[in-house]
């Protein structure tokens, strides 16, 4: 059955790469972009997470096109990399704002419905920093490790309405966002994995289809790691 999916910003990288994996298996997929030319081939909505007016405009948007979300993944995230003391307040407000906050305000509309048809999946992306921790990442460290107790708060108000709401916290992914890393870094990085690779979107994307899922309906609160071992024991 072709289902109604959102994916925030779908329009590159690893959002992109969840995407394509459930347009491939037949879904409707909607994507959010919040700059750039949205993607081809999908229904796509401009939608900055950080203003409240923006989220509600693009889930009119995505009902009227493809009817009633019945399965997000909360994607969109930011990082804003700095040393505990040159952290600015700002620094570490807007990475709350967009990663934790943002999530919030996505999940709280597409909850809604969900609670309305008494079924529902919600995926959020959060990172292996969240509960490894990693120097230089406070404000994103945070962020991601508060998704782990939004979601597994969810999975208890909403999984009586049969709603599901798990985690994924991928390792290092090769995109844009760890390219902004040097090669030295990168080398570093790679050290520390016991697979010895960065992934690749798509090997994010698989789990979350799965935890979308019908063979995934008894799964909930669950943080599943896609990070080549990184952060084992956490
Ligand atoms: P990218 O930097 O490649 O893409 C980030 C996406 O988020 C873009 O689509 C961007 O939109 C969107 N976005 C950022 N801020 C906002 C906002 N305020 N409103 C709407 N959309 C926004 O990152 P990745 O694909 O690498 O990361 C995707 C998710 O996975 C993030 O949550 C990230 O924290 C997480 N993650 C990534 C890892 C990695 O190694 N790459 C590892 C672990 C987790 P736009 O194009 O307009 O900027």
């Amino acid at each position: 059955m072709s289902r109604s999916v959102l994916v925030t910003g779908g329009n590159r990288g690893i959002g992109l790469a969840i995407a394509r994996a459930f347009a491939d298996a037949g879904d409707k997929v909607a994507v959010t972009y919040r700059s750039g030319e949205p993607p081809e081939g999908f229904c796509a909505v401009k939608c900055d997470i950080t203003d409240p007016e923006q989220v509600e405009q693009a889930y009119k948007e995505v009902e009227e096109r493809q009817g009633p979300v019945q399965v997000l993944v909360a994607n969109a995230g930011v990082t804003r990399d700095q040393l505990l003391l040159r952290m600015s307040e700002e620094d570490f407000g807007s990475v709350l704002e967009t990663n934790l906050t943002g999530t919030f305000r996505v999940v709280k509309r597409a909850a809604r419905g969900m609670l309305r048809a008494r079924t529902g999946r919600i995926v959020l992306i959060s990172s292996v920093v969240g509960l490894l921790g990693s120097a230089g990442q406070a404000n994103y460290a945070a962020s991601k490790a508060g998704l782990v107790g939004f979601a597994r708060s969810l999975a208890r108000e909403l999984g009586s309405r049969n709603i599901t709401c798990n985690v994924v916290a991928p390792g290092f992914v090769d995109t844009d966002m760890t390219r902004a890393l040097g090669d030295e870094q990168r080398e570093k990085i790679v050290g520390q994995v016991p697979l010895g690779r960065y992934a690749r979107p798509e090997e994010v994307a698989s789990s979350v289809r799965f935890l979308a899922s019908e063979e995934a309906a008894y799964i909930t609160g669950a943080v599943i790691p896609v990070d080549g071992g990184l952060g084992m024991g956490h």
